[in-house]
């Protein structure tokens, strides 16, 4: 089973990934943690993406169709995968047919998380992610010596560097302007689902899981 998880910055995607690809036994493939993951290691990858991902801007197509490729084939993703933040462009989106019409042989589940932008900035601003597994909590969450309740690790919560105001406005500018036309590039597919984000992570998880007819 595969699946593609669109909105825009903080509209919940990993949150849902996360949950999903645990609930259907697939992999979960976020390539934004990919990133992250290179620009930590300062890997040649980290270098060519570091100013990129701070800046909120888009790492070029090429480096990512080569990043998407790598990660599908690797074991974890054999009985199927969710993509969280990929294809950003109509480019990348292109080459996902490619890799789908050579490697599988049925339609992905294109599913679409919808929330105001004046949500996502209040959302982002106050969030905190962990270090070692990326669960993600509220800045009033957060206190000293605060125990990741996923990972169990102590004092990994950090804030994202992209989650600064102005970068988070310009990472909103760019869905707008580029990655939300990818969602109607997939709008004539049979499996698109529509959901409310603003509505609790366990009913958006429930309203995506029925309209899949899974329960
Ligand atoms: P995310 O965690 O999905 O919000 O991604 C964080 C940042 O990584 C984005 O703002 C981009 O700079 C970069 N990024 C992630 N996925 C892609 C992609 N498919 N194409 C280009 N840049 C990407």
């Amino acid at each position: 089973m595969q699946l593609i998880i669109f909105g825009s910055p903080g509209v919940g995607k990993g949150t849902q990934a996360k949950i999903l690809a645990s609930k259907l036994g697939i992999a979960h493939i976020s390539t934004g943690d990919i990133l992250r993951e290179a620009i930590k290691k300062e890997s040649e990858l980290g270098k060519k993406a570091k100013a990129i991902v701070e800046k909120g801007e888009l790492v070029p197509d090429d480096i990512m169709g080569g990043i998407i490729l790598e990660a599908l084939m690797e074991d974890k993703c054999k009985n199927g995968f969710i993509l969280d933040g990929f294809p950003r462009t109509i480019a990348q989106a292109k080459i996902l047919d490619n890799i789908f019409a050579t490697l599988y042989t049925e339609e992905p589940f294109i599913i679409k998380l919808n929330v105001d932008d004046s949500i996502i900035i209040d959302r982002l601003t106050n969030r905190l992610v962990c270090n070692k597994c990326g669960n993600i909590i509220g800045k009033n969450e957060y206190k000293e010596d605060y125990i990741c309740h996923v990972c169990k690790s102590t004092n990994s919560y950090y804030k994202r560097k992209d989650d600064d105001e102005e970068v988070i406005k310009r990472r909103l500018k760019v869905y707008h302007e580029t990655t939300a036309q990818v969602f109607n590039y997939y709008s004539d597919k049979s499996k698109v689902i529509e959901v409310d984000g603003t509505q609790s992570i366990e009913d958006v998880t429930s309203k995506i899981l029925t309209t899949m007819n899974i329960n």
